[in-house]
């Protein structure tokens, strides 16, 4: 299990099965859900202890199962299941089902699962076991939105974590570069100041509020898209264009710093435009309201 989670895990940072860098964001964070903040990938280790936390349950719950009988005929012998602990004796299986129990003991009395009525299931054991955060982030429907293209969606998931490999991150982990941007060489280069401050940003968001006849705050910031009163479409179709000029700004950068070149914040909105228009018609044929599609057709998606 160890060495398919590793897999996955190079996988995803290196398209390899080999990867001896220090990943850009920690596992613990990577099997969260995606509305939590990870990438939703299953960690094949907890999700083996839930599986086995079944038997654990149905030992508690009493099933009526020939395993059970047999069980406890054979080690729990009429004692208490969830005082019990096995001898040096007992075979390895049990002994790791007996751990599982100890592990998940808070478990079953948080999740209500202890006693005859209390249903188990194996998701929920893993979620217990994952301890998902109490509250889900705020940017998740904007990273994970219908309407991008799959590759902006894990640029925009790396950018709300922070964790784009920017020169002051490179500075941070001890590598002598320079800070200054490379778009623009005026401040150094971090992630609000690549995304927002900067002066290609900012001309990228101009360009496109002309383009989605939408305000330079709303769109420059994530908490006031979401907040932003309007359609489900419109929203949807405005946070897909920030994350495709997000998407062309991390590429910008990339080729500045590759070959000393700077495109035009027009060149790379009209790109977004075209991908934002695909993507609307690919989803849409003819089933949409007046006034959505008078807006999609001023901004030039239909
Ligand atoms: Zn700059």
């Amino acid at each position: 299990m160890e060495r398919i989670q590793a897999l996955c895990r190079n996988f995803l940072w290196e398209g390899e099965d080999t990867y001896s860098k220090a990943p850009l964001v920690v596992w613990n964070v990577l099997r969260q859900s995606k509305e939590h903040g990870g990438l939703g990938i299953i960690d094949s280790k907890l999700w083996n202890i839930a599986a086995i936390g079944k038997l654990v349950w149905w030992l508690a719950s009493k099933q009526d199962h020939l395993w059970i009988k047999w069980v406890n005929n054979i080690y729990i012998k009429g004692a208490s299941w969830w005082q019990y602990e096995p001898t040096n004796y007992s075979s390895r299986a049990w002994r790791k089902i007996c751990a599982v129990k100890n592990t998940m003991q808070a478990g079953y009395v948080q999740g209500k699962w202890r006693g005859i009525d209390g249903a188990y299931t194996i998701a929920d054991g893993y979620k217990w076991l994952l301890q998902v955060p109490a509250e889900k982030v705020t940017w998740y429907k904007i990273v994970w939105n219908r309407y991008n293209l799959p590759k902006w969606n894990f640029i925009m998931w790396l950018r709300q974590h922070h964790r784009l490999l920017t020169l002051d991150r490179l500075g941070k982990m001890g590598m002598g570069v320079p800070s200054l941007c490379f778009i623009c060489g005026l401040d150094s280069e971090d992630h609000d100041h690549l995304f927002i401050h900067c002066w290609f940003a900012k001309q990228c968001y101009h360009l496109a509020a002309d383009w989605l006849q939408m305000s330079v705050d709303v769109l420059s910031s994530c908490g006031n898209i979401l907040k932003y009163r309007c359609s489900m479409l419109i929203r949807q179709v405005c946070m897909a264009a920030v994350v495709g000029i997000s998407y062309g700004i991390w590429r910008c950068r990339n080729l500045c710093r590759l070959e000393r070149y700077v495109i035009h914040p027009s060149k790379l909105v009209a790109q977004v435009q075209q991908d934002c228009k695909r993507r609307v018609s690919s989803m849409f044929s003819g089933c949409m309201n007046r006034i959505d599609k008078e807006w999609c057709r001023s901004a030039g998606l239909i």
